[in-house]
């Protein structure tokens, strides 16, 4: 066993007894809500946006407006957190975007955390009264590294919004992906970047090879891994809001990581496996670390899910449009899955 294997159960007891002296002993699911598929900049090498077919225009993959506030009606009726509303960069011009957070906040009834690229501040002004924060998709802080792993992304745009959203009163957030080349050494910069911008919360996930990227080969770090960076940030940073991405194939570890001291967790296809037996190990896993469940991924509440459209204050046609999107698509998969999940358990 090597030594930061005997070390880091030392680590992890620190770090839960930190979160226990800041926060409840609760954990939400965050769900990040796309609007597009494709991105203008399209090559940082973790991402399945890069791997997209280069002959479609990037804008062309812009979901619907009734797709995204359908699934907003889903996720406040279901109790979820947005981690936030992203997509790829250069899909919407401002006035599109600011007219589509009017509308998410509508839905959502809440202010949401948005990540899009770096904003300058006169659009983080105009987007203010809709945000409850900004998130720079940083994904590693290694300078050296993240000129390969986001060669047309660099930091320094990020740093600067950064600065702007602290003068402005604006909540910030970061991410960072494990497995793409990061070394222990480099929480020396994390911790600097963190202090410096006075993040507010990171967003710590786990690579997940992409076929058709330069890491499709990519190693997928160990739990261990995954809890150390989680463990050292909670210790540093007793306040910090830590969220843990967890995919589907993983979820045997997520008890593991709020132990480390993670708040919450996201990466979970919520739509896609509603009330299967992944979402019910994900409630497991939570339940098993001594935590709380915020929300449900496996029990539909019995609503009226028309009339949470209809108090909308929307364009009627659109209010429409997202009943349909609701009913046909979400909800519709939502009951198959939990239909299918009871036969395999009586069979
Ligand atoms: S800028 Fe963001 S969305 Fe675009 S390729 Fe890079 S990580 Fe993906």
């Amino acid at each position: 066993m090597s030594e930061e294997e005997i070390l880091l159960p030392e680590l992890m007891e620190k770090a839960e007894g930190i979160y226990k002296e800041n926060f409840p002993l609760e954990t939400s699911f965050e769900r990040a809500i796309f609007y597009s598929w494709g991105c203008n900049i399209g090559d940082c090498a973790f991402c399945y946006m890069s791997a997209q077919p280069k002959e479609k225009d990037p804008k062309e993959t812009k979901r619907s407006k009734e797709s995204i506030l359908a699934e907003l009606v889903l996720a406040r009726n279901l109790g979820w957190d947005i981690g936030f509303i992203t997509g790829g960069v250069g899909i919407y011009n401002p006035d599109e975007f600011e007219e589509m957070l009017k509308l998410i906040h509508t839905a959502f009834k809440e202010k949401v955390w948005i990540s899009l690229g770096a904003i300058p501040r006169p659009i983080l002004e105009r987007y203010k009264p809709y945000i409850r924060g900004i998130v720079g998709s940083t994904e590693t802080i290694n300078p050296q590294l993240h000129k390969i792993i986001c060669p047309s992304k660099p930091l320094e745009p990020y740093q600067k919004m950064f600065q702007e959203a602290k003068s402005l009163g604006i909540a910030r957030a970061m991410t960072m992906i494990l497995g793409m080349g990061e070394t222990k050494e480099d929480l020396l910069y994390l911790k600097d970047f963190i202090e410096k911008y006075e993040i507010n919360k990171i967003h710590i996930y786990s690579l997940k090879p992409r076929k058709g990227t330069p890491l499709e080969r990519g190693k997928i770090p160990s739990k261990e891994e995954q809890a150390w960076w989680i463990a050292q940030l909670r210790i540093h940073f007793p306040k910090l809001d830590i969220q843990c991405g967890v995919w589907y194939d993983r979820l045997d570890r997520l008890s593991f990581l709020l132990h480390a001291g993670a708040n919450n967790v996201s990466n979970f296809q919520a739509t896609k496996l509603f009330g299967t037996k992944y979402a019910e190990e994900l409630e497991r896993e939570v339940h098993q670390a001594g935590r709380v469940f915020k929300g449900t991924l496996t029990k539909l509440p019995s609503i009226d899910w028309d009339a949470e459209v209809d108090v909308l204050d929307l364009d009627p046609k659109l209010k429409e449009k997202i009943k349909n999107k609701l009913n046909n698509e979400y909800l519709k998969r939502i009951r198959k899955n939990k239909e299918v999940n009871l036969l395999e358990l009586s069979s």
